[in-house]
C-alpha cells in the first residue's frame, strides 16, 4: 500500500542541482527519515511533497492521485516546522483550527475536533492561551495538533524537535511516537540527527548530495550499508582497503580479509566496512578463531567512558580503526601494545566509494 510516491523528481537553483533524479515511495502507516547532512536536498524533498516548492521534472503522487500540479492547501497534509510557526496573535485553539476553517469546519464541529487535537497532544484545556504563555516543547505540540486536526493522509515533520533542549526532545520523541502509531499516519520527518532516525522511524533514507544513497530498516542499513558515506552517516564505520582475490579482500600488508557481499573481480580495489563494536581483541596467548577474520593492529589511544572503552588503533597499512569493548572485566590495554583484531566475515560488508 503506496501512499507517497516520488518519481524521477528533480531540482535545481541556478546552477546547482539540489535534487537529481530521486525516485521512491513511502508505504501507508510508515514512518520514515531523511537523513543527511545540511545542503543533502532534505528540505527540498519535503517541500516538493508537501507543494512548497514544484520540481522542475518528476511526479508526486499522494493515495494515488497525481498532485504535482495540486496547491498546497488541497493536498491534505500536515505539516510541522522547525520553528512551529504559530500565529501569534491567535489563541492556542484558533492556531488549531486554522486548517479546519478553510475547509469549512466550523462552530462545535470545529471546537470538538480542536479539544480532540489537544487531548492527543496532551495540552487538554489550554485552548485559551496564547502561544508566548507556553513554552518550546507545548508550542510544537500545538503545531503538531493544528497539522493533525484536519486529518491529513500524510505528515510532513521539517526538523521539529531541533529548537528544543535535549530532554525535552527527547520526550516529545516518545511522543511523536506514540501519536504516529495511535494515528497510523504516513509519516515522513526530516532530520540531521542519526539517534534520532534510528529511534524513531522504521525506515531510514540516507540523503548525499541530492541522491537517496540507500532507504531501507534502520537495522538493514547499519548492518548492511552499501555506501561509505551510509555506512559513516549512520553510525561509526571502519574501513579496509585491498585488491579482491577469490572472493577475499587482500590488505596492503598480505592479511586477506573475507567478507559476506559480492566485491568484484580479482584485482579491483575494494573498500569493507567493519562496525566498531564487531570487532574484538584475541586474548594473549589464545588461538584465533580460524572462521574469523584476523588483523593485527597497534593501540594507539584508549577513550575510556566507564561502561564501555574505545580502542584507537592502526594497522600495518596505516589504516586508522576503532574499536568498541564492553567494560566488562576492568582491563585495559595499554596504548603502544599490538594486538590481534578478530571479527565475522558475516560482519564484513564491501561499500562503495
Ligand atoms: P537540507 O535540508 O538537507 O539541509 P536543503 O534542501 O535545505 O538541504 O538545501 C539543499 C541545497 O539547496 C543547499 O545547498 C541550499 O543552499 C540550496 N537551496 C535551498 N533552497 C534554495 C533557494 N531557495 N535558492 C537557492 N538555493 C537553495
Amino acid at each position: 500500500m503506496t501512499n507517497v510516491e516520488v518519481s524521477s523528481v528533480a531540482k535545481t537553483y541556478g546552477q546547482t542541482p539540489v535534487l537529481s533524479d530521486i525516485t521512491t515511495s513511502f508505504t501507508e502507516g510508515s514512518f520514515t527519515s531523511l537523513l543527511g547532512p545540511s545542503g543533502s536536498g532534505k528540505t527540498t524533498l519535503l517541500r516538493i511533497v508537501a507543494g512548497f516548492i514544484a520540481p522542475d521534472s518528476g511526479k508526486v503522487s499522494i493515495g494515488g492521485n497525481d498532485v504535482t500540479d495540486t496547491p498546497v492547501w488541497a493536498r491534505n497534509i500536515g505539516m510541522v516546522f522547525q520553528n512551529y510557526a504559530l500565529f501569534p496573535h491567535m489563541s492556542v485553539a484558533e492556531n488549531v483550527a486554522f486548517g479546519l476553517a478553510r475547509r469549512g469546519i466550523k462552530g462545535e464541529d470545529a471546537r470538538r475536533q480542536v479539544e480532540q487535537a489537544l487531548e492527543m497532544v496532551r495540552l487538554p484545556g489550554y485552548g485559551t492561551r496564547r502561544p508566548k504563555q507556553l513554552s518550546g516543547g507545548q508550542q510544537q505540540r500545538v503545531a503538531l495538533a493544528r497539522a493533525m486536526v484536519i486529518r491529513p493522509s500524510v505528515l510532513l515533520l521539517d526538523e521539529p524537535l531541533s529548537a528544543l533542549d535535549r530532554r525535552l526532545r527527547q520526550e516529545m520523541q516518545v511522543e511523536l511516537l506514540r501519536i504516529q502509531r495511535e494515528t497510523g499516519l504516513t509519516t515522513i520527518f526530516v532530520t540531521h540527527d542519526q539517534e534520532e532516525a534510528l529511534t524513531l522511524s522504521d525506515r531510514v533514507a540516507i540523503l548525499d548530495r541530492g541522491k537517496i544513497v540507500q532507504i531501507g530498516a534502520p537495522s538493514e542499513i547499519y548492518e548492511r550499508p552499501r555506501t561509505k558515506f551510509a555506512a559513516q552517516f549512520l553510525g561509526d564505520a571502519n574501513f579496509l582497503t585491498g585488491t579482491v582475490v577469490s572472493g577475499a579482500v587482500k590488505l596492503a600488508d598480505g592479511t586477506m580479509v573475507r567478507c559476506s557481499t559480492p566485491i568484484g573481480a580479482d584485482g579491483a580495489t575494494a573498500t569493507l566496512a567493519v562496525r566498531p563494536e564487531k570487532m574484538s581483541v584475541v586474548k594473549d596467548g589464545a588461538a584465533p578463531d580460524p572462521s574469523l577474520n584476523v588483523l593485527k593492529a597497534m593501540v594507539r589511544a584508549v577513550i575510556y567512558a566507564g561502561p564501555a572503552l574505545t580502542y584507537v588503533l592502526t594497522t600495518a597499512a596505516e589504516e586508522e580503526l576503532k574499536l568498541f569493548a564492553q567494560n566488562t572485566d576492568g582491563t585495559i590495554i595499554p596504548s603502544g601494545s599490538e594486538v590481534t583484531l578478530s571479527w565475522s566475515p558475516a560482519h564484513t560488508i564491501g561499500v562503495e566509494n
